[in-house]
This record gives structure tokens, sequence and C-alpha cells, in this order.
């Protein structure tokens, strides 16, 4: 494995491996993680910690997944509430009511890239293989975000979706929130065509030529990491405040999940984010 995290530590626990944010470990009163391949039950293609279910993988190996995951980064698997990601921009605020949706009930919206909370015990899940994941925390107000931004989620600005559904539904200030950009495709390995590129030089508040090199030939790189951090600095959250993981998932397709990678024969990474009791 290669044992280099960039800007998040790497933990093992159990036999599971998973990464962390030093910014979002300094506040005792929530928990969160990031996934790698490392720690799981399943075999083959899934080797070993798939935690996506409906991708070949059995619905069982996926359980006994969670489960371990959960064990090993300090999650209760009876409250997991997971995302139904089809890279839109919805963002749904949810509580106890709702743990068990995607994981041990049925999914119960069909799009669903943001989830939101300010109740202890409810364990945000939202799952990657390339896609950005956005994390927030609130430390004044105490609520979370967790949200799964592709490339159309970017350009549809998620990252500011989040700032603003955290502002509506638990009255955040923006210049309060911390927010961290996980494990993903970097800018090192994003290749796109010109329809996509368009799409990203339209962007032109957040100074597109800044975070997209021209390769020739009708190829462009895209700093998916950059365009999330600019739109998310745009949205209000200061500079200090945010939190690159600066970790590439296809150039560490060995111990993380990537999609492009593995030419989608591949298992899923998951993020977790939740608020601990009253007690912790
Ligand atoms: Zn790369």
């Amino acid at each position: 494995m290669n044992d280099n995290g960039k800007n998040m530590n790497v933990r093992e626990k159990e036999g599971v491996v998973f990464l962390t944010f030093p910014s979002f470990e300094q506040y005792h009163f929530v928990n969160h993680a990031f996934s790698t391949r490392m720690g799981g039950v399943s075999a083959g293609e899934f080797t070993s910690m798939n935690l996506n279910f409906g991708r070949g993988d059995s619905d069982e190996n996926v359980v006994r997944n969670f489960q371990r995951f959960c064990s090993a980064a300090g999650f209760d698997y009876e409250t997991l509430v997971a995302s139904a990601q089809d890279h839109h921009t919805v963002v749904r605020r949810v509580g106890r009511g709702n743990c068990g949706t995607g994981i041990w009930k049925p999914k119960d919206l069909q799009s669903v890239d943001g989830l939101i909370t300010n109740e202890p015990n409810v364990t945000l899940t939202t799952f990657y293989a390339d896609c950005v994941p956005l994390f927030y925390l609130d430390p004044v107000k105490r609520a979370i975000g967790l949200a799964h931004a592709g490339w159309r989620g970017t350009v549809a600005k998620m990252g500011a979706e989040m700032v603003g559904a955290m502002a509506r539904e638990f009255d955040s200030s923006p210049k309060d929130l911390l927010a961290a950009v996980g494990p993903s495709i970097g800018p090192c390995c994003f290749e796109v065509d010109t329809p996509v590129y368009e799409e990203f030089a339209a962007l032109t508040e957040i100074k597109p030529q800044e975070f997209i090199v021209e390769k020739g030939g009708g190829k462009f790189m895209i700093d998916l990491w950059e365009a999330n951090r600019r739109i998310i600095m745009e949205a209000g959250i200061p500079a200090e405040n945010i939190e690159v993981a600066q970790l590439c998932t296809k150039c560490n397709a060995q111990w993380l999940w990537s999609h492009r990678a593995s030419g989608g024969r591949r298992g899923g990474l998951a993020a977790m984010m939740c608020l601990k009791g009253e007690e912790a």
C-alpha cells in the first residue's frame, strides 16, 4: 500500500484502513472518515472493502464490510443514512427517522447527492470512486453535511448548494463553516473532451483558466479539487477553513477505488460523518 495520505491522516483499526482530515478531528463532537479498499471481506474485483451495493458483489459481503468499517471507524451501523446519488445537486436534511435508508432500509428518494443534519447519532453516508467528496462542519451551530460532486455536480456548484442548505436549515454562517475536499480523481488524471471543457470554461467567475490545462488534440486536464475549492470560497467559506486532501484515486487505485483506473469493474468508497451524542 502507498501509506502517503497527503493531507489526510491514515488510520488503521481492526485491519480496516481509513482516512481523516486533521481540521475536522479537532472537534470532539463529530466523527468522520473516508474508506479505502483495505479491511473488508469481499473478493475478486471487489477486494476487499467494497461499500457499494448493486455492483455485482453479494449484499451479504457489503453488509459485513459496512459493519467492519463502522466498528473500526467508530460509527453505529444502525444509524447510517445513505445518499442516492445521480449527479444532481439535491440536498436533503435528514434525522433519526431516516436511519437505515439505502443500507438496511430501501432508498426512498431517487435523487439526493447531498445530506445534512444537526441531529446527533445520524451517520451521513455518501459513495465514491473518482467523484469528489465534500465535507462540511459548522462547529457553532453543530451541524454537518456530506456531498457527492462529480464533474456535473461540480459545474452545477454542489459545493455552494450545501452552504446555502446549511444556512437555510441551521442558520449556519458561511464564515463559521469548515469544508474539506476528499480523495477523488486529480488534475493529474482527469482528462476531458471539449464539451466538458466548455462547461467548466463558462464558470468565468472562478477563473477556470487557472485550473484547466489544454493538452492539445481537443483534450483538457481539469483540476476538480481547485474548482470545488473556489466554488466553496465563492459561497463564503474562508480559504483558511478549507482543506483539500490532494489525493488522487486513479493514481492510488491499488488502495482506493477508481472508476477510471478499473474500467468500471470495481467496488466503492464511502465517506461517513456523524455528530456524537451528548455523552461524547
Ligand atoms: Zn492522478
